[in-house]
């Protein structure tokens, strides 16, 4: 048996939020079945952000609902606050991934208060959901962004990130995701902060997000693996730009993270082949977004035989 990993598509949040064409609702709907049908099973789909803040995300609903018709895939959205985890619960979203970050001058800059508050406000999300019915309660993932680096306090205390992780799980987080928001992380980095929180989680699963802004993307992810780590998040194409770094790439780029997994012999569920076609839809309905992607580039090895491929024989 090979071992199951984790790839969680974050491209329709993390690379469309900044971007400053609207994707129309179609082409996301369109992008995320092709995706599911890839192999990709969780999907995080928007961002329950007022719509006159992020007009990217004035659809919310229609994707969240258009998303859930697709079977076998969990559907994630982000969440800044209760009003926001509030109308997921509504639409019946399968995931909330709250997020908080560990640098104060980012969550104060961001939300608008310090991270200890964030907790607070963490805690009455997850007493919202827990009140729910056990068939309409969603997964409630406690986020940690700028975990591994911040553009605005440059390096963040492992203390600090173990603090925030620590306070989330036992405010009744089902899941952890620690995020290096900016590519600062260096694999040494990522030893360390992963190490540190691992070991006082417990048993609460805990994912890595990491942006390629610097080009340490995958040896961060081979860094994870080695400390048990079996949930990532990367887009499709490498989408999600950072705004303080004009040009830069975005989150890692899911394909090049799926041929890296399936080529060490982990099971990620996804069809290469198939993925690399999805990038068209993105292509097409948006021909100005930056595109990375160095599998796409180069194409499989010769005589590639695909994990997925062999499975499914
Ligand atoms: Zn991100």
């Amino acid at each position: 048996m090979r071992q199951k990993i984790s790839v969680r598509e974050v491209g329709l949040r993390d690379g469309l939020q900044i971007h400053p064409t609207f994707m129309p609702t179609a082409d996301k709907l369109a992008w995320i079945a092709a995706e599911a049908a890839a192999g990709v099973r969780e999907i995080e789909v928007t961002s329950y952000v007022p719509p006159k803040l992020i007009p990217q995300f004035a659809d919310a609903e229609a994707v969240t609902l258009g998303a859930i018709a697709i079977p076998g895939l969990t559907v994630a959205a982000l969440i800044p606050n209760l009003r926001g985890a509030q109308r997921g619960i509504e639409l019946g979203v399968h995931k909330l991934n709250f997020v908080m970050s560990v640098s104060e001058t980012h969550n104060l800059k961001n939300v608008r208060r310090p991270p200890a508050d964030s907790v607070t406000d963490f805690r009455a999300i997850v007493e919202l959901v827990k009140s729910q019915p056990p068939d309409k309660r969603p997964i409630i993932v406690g986020g940690l962004s700028t975990a591994l680096g911040c553009s605005y306090e440059g390096r963040i205390a492992v203390s600090q990130v173990v603090k925030y992780a620590t306070e989330l799980m036992e405010a009744g987080a089902d899941e952890l995701v620690v995020a290096d928001t900016v590519g600062y992380a260096d694999p040494r980095l990522v030893r360390e902060v992963f190490r540190a929180v691992l070991a006082e989680v417990g048993a609460t699963p805990v994912g890595a997000h990491f942006h390629d802004t610097r080009g340490t993307g995958l040896a961060n992810v081979s860094a994870a693996l080695d400390c048990g780590v079996s949930r990532f998040d990367a887009s499709l194409a490498g989408l999600g730009g950072c705004p303080f770094a004009p040009g830069a790439s975005g989150n890692i780029v899911m394909e090049d993270l799926c041929f890296m997994l399936d080529s060490m012999g982990l099971d990620t569920g996804v069809d290469l082949e198939r993925l690399i076609e999805v990038r068209k839809i993105v292509a097409h309905s948006l021909p100005d977004i930056p595109m990375q992607g160095a599998l796409a580039k180069a194409g499989l090895p010769r005589n590639y035989v695909s994990g997925a491929r062999t499975q499914a024989a």
